[in-house]
C-alpha cells in the first residue's frame, strides 16, 4: 500500500479498498521504521492526532462528502508555517517556532482533505545543495546512506523515495526541487515564479523562491500542483491568472513537439553516467515522436556568479528579521541590545547561512552595488532573454538537472565553490522565473538516480508534465525504488 502513487491512492480510497486510517498508520509505521536512518523528518505528526483526522476523512467519505484527497497523507517541507507543528527552516535560530498560522499552502492541502504527517529536513534556510546544513543533522539518501540525498529539499526528496509519504511539498530557490528529486529518483517540478503562494513560507531569495510538488511520478506532480497553486492576494507577486487543471494534457502526444538541447549543457564537466542518460532520454524522446533541435543558452556560466550574488543579497535583507526580539532564538546571556543582537545571530545562525549573509550584505553596500548587485541583475535580464530566444525554437529545453549523481556525505560541505558550481544548470531557470521540472531517467554505475531537467516558457507547466508522463508510460525509472 505504501508503493502505490498518489493516483492510486485516490482511486484505492474511492473505491473503499482502502480506508485512510489504514494508510495514515501505515505511513506512520513507514515514518517510525526508517526515519531514524535516514532523518529525512524534523517533527512528525503525534499519531494520535493524525488517527483522528484520519477517522474524520473516513466519516466525511462514508457520508459522501469526500474530495479526490481526503485522507491522503503529505508532509510539508520545514519551511512553510503551520500551526500545529513547529516550523524550523532547519535552524537553531527558529528550532522552537510555532507558527500563529498556517501557510496558503498548508491551508490549501489542508482544504483539499491531505492530512500532514510531518515537516521535512531541509539545509537551514534553504541555502545549501546537500541538506548538510541542517541544525538538525544531514538527511541520507534511501538509495545510498553514504550519499547526500540533494538539497535544500532533501527531506521531501528521500521521504518520498522512502515510501514515508506518497507526495511532498518543496520550494525550490535554485533547484531545491529538481536537484534532490534527481538524487533520490523522484518526480518533482519547479512552477512558474508566481504560480505558487509564497505566504508563509519562510523567505530566503523572494525573488526566485517557488514552492511545489515532489511524488513518484508526473502525473502526481500535476494532482497535488493543481491543489497547491492559484492567486492569493497576500502574496504580491502571486500571478493572478484563471485557475488550470495541469493534468488536462498529459495525455497529448509528442508528435512534432521540438524539444531543444542547449549545446553549452554538454559541455565539459558532465559526468559520463549523466552524460549516457541523457543520450538514452533523447533516443527515447525522438521514439515518442519529437523533434530533436540544438539551441544555445550563451550565458549559462554566469548563472552561478549572478545567482550567487542575488540570492544573498536577498537573503541578507530577509534574515534581519531574526535579531531575538521578534521571534525565535534569543542569547541567554547579553550586556545590551547590540549585544544580544550579535550574540542572537552568532549562536543561531549556522556557517552557511552566516557566510551568504555577509556577501549579502557586502553586495549591497554602498560602493559595491554597482560593481556587484546591479551587474548581477543586468546578467539577470540576459539570462532571461536567452531562454526567450531559445523558445523561439523549440517548445521545451532538456538538459541535465546536476552534472553528477549523488555524491558522498562530507565530500563538497568543506568546499562551498564546488557546491555552488554543482548548481549549474538548475539556478538559470529560478534567474528567470521559468517553470521546469526533474524526471528519474537512469542509474549511475553506483545505482545512484539520475534525473533529466525538462524547462518550459512561462505557465507551460502542463506542457511539462505532459512530456514528464508520456516518459513515463514508456519507461520504468520513476517506479524504481530503494533497497530501504
Ligand atoms: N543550492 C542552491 C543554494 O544553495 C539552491 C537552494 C534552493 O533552491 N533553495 O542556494
Amino acid at each position: 500500500m505504501i508503493h502505490a502513487t498518489l493516483k492510486e491512492l485516490t482511486r484505492a480510497l474511492a473505491v473503499r479498498e482502502l480506508s485512510s486510517r489504514e494508510l495514515v498508520s501505515a505511513y506512520l509505521d513507514r515514518i517510525a521504521a526508517v526515519n531514524p536512518t535516514l532523518n529525512a523528518f524534523i517533527s512528525v505528526a503525534e499519531r494520535e492526532s493524525a488517527l483522528a483526522a484520519a477517522d474524520a476523512a473516513d466519516a466525511a467519505r462514508a457520508a459522501g462528502q469526500a474530495g479526490l484527497f481526503t485522507g491522503i497523507p503529505l508532509a510539508h517541507k520545514d519551511l512553510f508555517v503551520t500551526r500545529q507543528l513547529p516550523t524550523t527552516c532547519g535552524s537553531k535560530m527558529l528550532a522552537n517556532f510555532v507558527s500563529p498560522y498556517d501557510a496558503t499552502v498548508v491551508e490549501r492541502c489542508q482544504a483539499a482533505g491531505f492530512i500532514n504527517l510531518g515537516k521535512t529536513n531541509m539545509d537551514e534556510f534553504a541555502m545549501g545543495s546537500t541538506n548538510e546544513s541542517s541544525y538538525f543533522g544531514a538527511v541520507k539518501n534511501p538509495w545510498d546512506v553514504q550519499a547526500v540525498p540533494g538539497g535544500s529539499s532533501g527531506g521531501s526528496a528521500a521521504a518520498v523515495a522512502a515510501r514515508m509519504v506518497p507526495v511532498a511539498t518543496g520550494t525550490d530557490t535554485g533547484g531545491s526541487i529538481r536537484q534532490p528529486a534527481a538524487f533520490c529518483g523522484i518526480t518533482g517540478i519547479k512552477p512558474t515564479y508566481g504560480r505558487v503562494s509564497r505566504y508563509g513560507m519562510v523567505a530566503y531569495a523572494s525573488s526566485l523562491d517557488q514552492g511545489g510538488p515532489m511524488a513518484q511520478t508526473a502525473e502526481d506532480c500535476a494532482l497535488l500542483l493543481n491543489v497547491m497553486a492559484g492567486f492569493d492576494g497576500r502574496d504580491s507577486t502571486s500571478l493572478d491568472v484563471a485557475a488550470e487543471d495541469f493534468c488536462r494534457d498529459l495525455q497529448q502526444p509528442l508528435t512534432g513537439l521540438k524539444v531543444g538541447l542547449p549545446k553549452e549543457f554538454f559541455a565539459a564537466g558532465l559526468d559520463g553516467d549523466v552524460a549516457r542518460v541523457m543520450d538514452e532520454t533523447v533516443q527515447q524522446l525522438k521514439q515518442l515522436g519529437c523533434d530533436i533541435v540544438e539551441i544555445t543558452l550563451p550565458k549559462t556560466e554566469l548563472a552561478i556568479p549572478a545567482y550567487y550574488v542575488i540570492a544573498p543579497a536577498e537573503a541578507s535583507s530577509n534574515l534581519s528579521r531574526y535579531d531575538g526580539v521578534r521571534y525565535g532564538h534569543r542569547a541567554a546571556e547579553y550586556r545590551d541590545l547590540n549585544d544580544m543582537y550579535e550574540r542572537t545571530r552568532a549562536e543561531g545562525f549556522g556557517a552557511e547561512v552566516k557566510r551568504r549573509i555577509l556577501v549579502g550584505t557586502y553586495v549591497l553596500s554602498h560602493g559595491y552595488y554597482d560593481a556587484y548587485y546591479l551587474q548581477a541583475q543586468k546578467i539577470r535580464r540576459l539570462i532571461a532573454d536567452d531562454f526567450q530566444a531559445a523558445f523561439a525554437q523549440c517548445d521545451v529545453i532538456l538538459g541535465p538537472v546536476a552534472p553528477t549523481p549523488a555524491w558522498n556525505l562530507g565530500e563538497k560541505a568543506d568546499d562551498p565553490v564546488q557546491m555552488y558550481l554543482a548548481d549549474i544548470y538548475t539556478l538559470s531557470v529560478n534567474l528567470a522565473g521559468l517553470p521546469a521540472m526533474s524526471v528519474p531517467a537512469g542509474l549511475s554505475v553506483q545505482q545512484r538516480p539520475i534525473g533529466v531537467q525538462l524547462i518550459g516558457n512561462y505557465q507551460q507547466e502542463a506542457r511539462l508534465l505532459n512530456v514528464a508522463h508520456q516518459f513515463q508510460q514508456v519507461t520504468d525509472w520513476h517506479q524504481r525504488r530503494p533497497a530501504i
